[in-house]
């Protein structure tokens, strides 16, 4: 059907819960979200110094976790400025993206350990690749990648650790271990690759 509007609700994938915090961006007289987050960059630029540090992660570790927006993996880890590098994307898939990261995170910067990280409520447990196909019906042209939705969140992070497991480009492939972070309760529950 062209030009069905693709219905699926993108929108509310990660943050309806919170959605009624916050007020509407342009709401309150004028700046859009962005001026704001500019305006709230001068604030921290005029605090900054320069640690000086190098660009290699200082616990030498990656994480690969969701992009939703109630996890704030610095804090939920107890992570410093400067400990790993953070790759993160809608539902915390190891894509071929993941994969390109990944390899330059290890090969050029010195990262030897995995932590993926994917979570409670994710937005893509309420996708199907129907999603693709609306796309297709409504723009004329189908994305070249997969929505990856799925629908067990535990077999999920298996199959991501599996990726990396088997992945040849990668160097350090002995600790990869995969978590399922409760938005609820903030704790992570380390998921066994082998059940
Ligand atoms: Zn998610």
């Amino acid at each position: 059907m062209p030009g069905r509007p693709v219905t699926t609700n993108v929108v509310c994938m990660t943050t309806s819960a919170s959605l009624p915090a916050h007020p509407t961006p342009t709401a309150s007289g004028g700046d859009s979200v962005t001026d704001r987050l500019v305006a709230a960059n001068r604030r921290y630029a005029s605090a900054f110094t320069d640690p000086g540090m190098d660009a290699r992660p200082v616990l030498h570790v990656a994480v690969v976790a969701c992009m939703d927006a109630r996890l704030d993996l610095h804090k939920a880890l107890g992570l410093e400025l400067g400990d790993c590098h953070t790759i993160r994307n809608a539902g915390g898939v190891v894509t071929d993206d993941t994969i390109r990261s990944l390899t330059i995170s290890q090969r050029a910067l010195g990262t030897r350990s995995v932590i993926l990280i994917h979570h409670t409520g994710c937005g893509l447990e309420s996708l199907t690749e129907d999603f693709r196909h609306e796309l297709e019906d409504e723009v004329g042209q189908r994305p070249a990648w997969a929505v990856e939705a799925f629908r067990d969140v535990d077999q999920d992070v298996r199959q991501s650790m599996q990726r990396v497991r088997t992945n040849p480009f990668l160097l350090h492939k002995d600790d990869v271990r995969g978590f399922v972070f409760d938005v609820h309760t903030g704790l992570l529950r380390e998921i066994d690759p082998a059940t």
